[in-house]
């Protein structure tokens, strides 16, 4: 009799051993000595997980009850590994290339790097896993309830879920501690790949144990063996062909899409070359483990008493026969099938949970904050996966709890088969067809899963518990074609094949039928072309050894970069030059090497490289492509600076012209305004000449009148000539073509002429001057000096209002001029016209009083302007103040 305290003391010194082996195994890897695991050989023992505690325990129950069917489940992987291990290369080449991390992750990559895909992927996972982790957790405790019940002490309820809780804390501690030390790029355990393949070692040494046993110590060896199984009650041929076919297509299938699978064969694989190996040595190791089932069920059935579980035969024949050594082997055994498959089924849905669901979620309850993320985001992922860990166990161990554990569970095995093969369609269709598209990936997906759900996950639970009996008979509100178990009214097949025909069916049919009528997106396309012609990738080579894009992308590309008509050009060139008729040249090494250079031009040499080898193969991008892209991405940067700078210099240009172009429109009005002016400043003496002319000519005119009238005549006619000539003056003076005669003369001379010519004794103006301070030589035109200073002292007469007018005439010198100020004693001028006074025909008074036509002035200005001098009015006096300076 075995101590059942001895038991728990055996296993637990088998779960050290466990961590012990981990542990070394990890240390080693870091210190990269870990040689043994690049060995085919543990690869290929870490694809056991597939054979889970219910394969141990479960095959011979199976065996017992449905004869041979139970080989269905071994000969499903050996079909894949002898007949499709090239699918499998494909696929742990793209798991490589992508460095994708799990089968939610390939899916999302595939399809445009969709994050609901994933989702969606993972959700699948999730609820087809659960039942499976839930059943390992239900054979342990049973294992376990054997011994205890051999001892004498049956097990209550409680003692079933203490035992739960404490093999799936256990589990949770042991994947957490093994499966979250790094977040490793590739997301390699070597610790765990390790420590399962001891296991897998052990459960095999321990069901061969057991069937040698069997055979040679029970059953008389293998001759009386084969006898007995004759004899035996058991319907090992008659088999239902469909659930044959049914069952070897859902297990080869889930070999592929279980993320327990694809976690093993994928992403911990890290040679293709172990894969050649496990192509026949993984059928082997199912062989072996298949090998005894039969025996062990027939001589079960003989030896155990009436009514017992066929599936703990294996715990329970050892036990029955007083080989307790043997028993406490196999129970290792069971555990080790049950441990294995539950750690790495959690390190893969906790991937995908994690990096699907938990942290894209996070991110998006944070806002998008990147730039304070880049720490964080590790020690947030190692937290979500630990957290996922978790979260799938205690989903497991609730499901086992809720579902009773009962015989509703074991079904359930292959029910979440069918439900993981639902990723089928589109892994197929994504690695090997170009056309496949995201929302034809999302619709097969859920279309596979309602039907799954619907018409084999609630079914499960038997009549009325999910899903009322009625439904079964008559259908969801009595709509017959959708029973659950009989699917568009075909009643009478087996369930399970109803099951996986018409989810694979309807699944398949979704995914195909929306990837024709929709269109892939860019990014779908190029994540596509790498998947397809994955092994056409060429090795980080700076030339295409072996371009395989197609033509149609790189035009596809090149468009995008360089504008529809240049590719177009560029592209049916090519097709010319080729002697190939219309657009699409055939992509030479040497078209595609032309064309990277034409791409770089405009995106850069990298970039372009980059973006050829996203279509050529991806592997052609290296980290230093990926600097190199960064380094053109900052000069792009630098020049789009530039342009910006450029294109703010030109909009000042713009602005400026836009300035110039008001001055000049005002300068326009100016000059019609100037125009109209000066024909009225004509107008107005040729009017009164003319009309006094007239007179005249009248015979009876008194001589006295006469004489009058030609007087009047005589005074517009100077007052004519003196404007055309100012008005010349004036012109000639703006045209610069003026001629100067520069000449030296003493300033009291020049003041004198120009009072005598101002005539301002007519109009009895005081001139103040100080004769001491004139006496100094000026050099100028000196004519023209005068005539500004007449125009000035004529104002001054003209203008000044005092009672009694008088000017003042000050010379001083400053700043290297003389300066020459002409202040009167009038009211002066108001400051906003002191420059408006200096503009042509500006005059303030009235005209009649003016008697001239506001042209002196401007004149001035001009003169002086000539002379390298100024006339400015001189604010800050009581009366009219102007300034001449000059020069020295
Ligand atoms: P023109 O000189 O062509 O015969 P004008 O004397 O009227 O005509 P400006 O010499 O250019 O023209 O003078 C412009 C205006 O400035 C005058 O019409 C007058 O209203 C004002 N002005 C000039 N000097 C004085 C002054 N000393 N006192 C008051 N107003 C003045
Ligand atoms: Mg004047």
């Amino acid at each position: 009799m075995v101590s059942f305290n001895i038991l728990i003391l055996v296993a637990l010194s088998y779960v050290a051993a466990l961590f012990w082996v981990a542990f070394l195994a990890e240390r080693r890897a870091a210190a990269g000595q870990a040689k043994w695991l690049h060995a085919p050989v543990i690869y290929t023992l870490s694809l056991s997980i597939y054979c889970t505690a219910w394969t141990f325990y479960g095959a011979v129950g199976y065996a017992a009850r449905s004869g041979l069917e139970f080989v269905t489940i071994y000969l499903g992987p050996t079909l894949v590994m002898v007949g499709w291990w090239w699918l499998l290369r494909r696929l742990v080449r793209i798991g490589r290339a992508q460095r994708i991390t799990s089968i939610a992750d390939l899916i999302s990559s595939r399809f445009g790097k969709s994050r609901r895909l994933g989702a969606v992927v993972t959700l699948i996972a999730v609820v087809a896993a659960t039942p499976y982790i839930a059943l390992q957790i239900q054979s342990v405790t049973l294992s376990l309830a054997v011994f205890a019940d051999h001892e004498g002490a049956a097990w209550t309820d409680g003692d079933f879920a203490r035992a739960a809780m404490w093999f799936a804390g256990g589990l949770a501690v042991f994947t957490i501690l093994f499966g979250t030390r790094n977040l490793d790029a590739n997301e390699r355990h070597p610790g765990i790949v390790t420590a399962i393949a001891v296991e897998a070692v052990v459960k095999l040494f321990a069901l061969i144990a057991v069937g040698v046993f069997v055979v040679w110590g029970l059953g008389g060896g293998p001759v009386q063996m084969m006898a007995r199984i004759d004899a035996a009650d058991l319907e090992l041929w008659e088999q239902d062909t469909h659930r044959w076919f049914g069952l070897i297509f859902v297990s080869a299938a889930a070999f592929v899409c279980l993320p327990r699978m694809f976690q093993v064969m994928v992403v911990e694989n890290d040679d293709e070359a172990q894969l050649r190996f496990a192509s026949w040595a993984f059928p082997a190791y199912l062989l072996a483990m298949s090998l005894f089932v039969v025996p062990i069920a027939v001589v079960g059935l003989d030896l155990m008493p009436a009514g017992s579980n066929p599936d703990l035969f294996v715990l329970t024949i050892p036990l029955s026969q007083g080989a307790n050594g043997l028993a406490m082997l196999s129970f290792l055994g069971g555990f080790s099938s049950a441990t294995s498959m539950v750690i790495v089924a959690t390190i893969a849905l906790a991937t995908m949970v994690s990096n699907h669901i938990v942290v894209p979620l996070w991110f998006a309850l944070q806002g998008d904050q990147r730039g304070a993320m880049s720490g964080d985001v590790r020690q947030l992922t190692l937290l979500a996966r630990r957290l996922s860990i978790a979260g799938v166990l205690a989903l497991g161990f609730v499901y086992y709890r809720l579902s009773g554990g009962g015989t509703a569970l074991a079904a359930i095995g292959l029910i979440s088969f069918v439900g993981s093969v639902q990723v089928l369609p589109a892994l197929i269709g994504g690695i090997f067809w170009r056309g496949a598209t995201r929302p034809a990936a999302a619709a097969g997906l859920l279309t596979g899963l309602v039907v799954w759900l619907w018409s084999m996950f609630l079914p499960s639970f038997g009549p009325g518990a999910v899903i009322p009996a009625e439904v079964f008979v008559h259908g969801p509100f009595g709509i017959g074609w959708l029973r659950p178990e009989a699917l568009f009214g075909i009643g009478g097949i087996d369930p399970l094949v109803h099951g996986i025909l018409w989810s694979m069916l309807l699944n398949t049919a979704a995914f195909v039928g929306v990837s024709l009528v929709t269109f892939p997106s860019p990014l779908e396309r190029l994540q596509g072309a790498q998947f397809v012609n994955v092994f056409e990738h060429t090795t980080g080579a700076r030339t295409w050894s072996r371009p395989v894009a197609a033509a149609e992308d790189l035009l596809l590309m090149s468009q995008r970069i360089i504008g529809r008509t240049e590719a177009q050009r560029i592209f049916a060139r090519e097709a010319t030059r080729q002697g190939i008729p219309g657009q699409l040249p055939k992509a030479t090494t040497d078209f595609v090497a032309r064309l990277e250079r034409e791409l770089g031009g405009s995106v850069g040499a990298a970039t372009a490289h980059a973006m050829i080898g996203q279509l050529t193969g991806g592997s052609g991008v290296s980290v230093e492509d990926l600097i190199a892209v960064a380094d053109e991405a900052a000069q792009i940067l630098e020049y789009s600076n530039r342009l910006e700078a450029k294109s703010a210099e030109q909009e000042a240009t713009a602005r400026a012209l836009r300035d110039a172009n008001a001055k000049l429109t005002a300068l326009s009005i100016q000059k019609d305004a100037f125009l109209s002016q000066i024909s009225h400043e004509l107008r107005t003496p040729m009017t009164s000449i003319r009309s006094f002319s007239e007179i005249l000519r009248e015979d009876d005119l008194p001589a006295e009148d006469r004489n009058r009238y030609a007087g009047i005549i005589l005074d517009e006619s100077i007052r004519l000539s003196l404007l055309l000539d100012d008005l010349l003056d004036l012109s000639v003076l703006e045209n610069g073509q003026v001629v100067l005669r520069p000449q030296t003369g003493r300033l009291s001379v020049l003041l004198d002429r120009a009072i005598a010519a101002a005539g301002v004794h007519d109009r009895n103006l005081t001139i103040l001057r100080d004769r001491a301070t004139e006496e100094i030589e000026i050099t100028a035109d000196l004519d023209r000096l005068v005539q500004v200073f007449i125009n000035l002292i004529s104002n001054a007469a003209k203008y000044c209002d005092a009672k009694s007018p008088a000017l003042t005439i000050r010379v001083s010198r400053a700043k290297g001029q003389h300066r020459i100020d002409f202040l009167d004693n009038g009211i002066g001028i108001a400051a906003q016209n002191h420059e408006l006074i200096f503009e042509k025909f500006s005059r303030l008074a009235d005209e009649s009083k003016a008697g001239g036509a506001g042209l002196g002035l401007a004149i001035c200005r001009e003169i002086m302007h000539r002379l390298h001098g100024d006339i400015t009015y001189l604010p800050g006096t009581s009366g009219t103040a102007f300034r001449v300076s000059l020069p020295i």
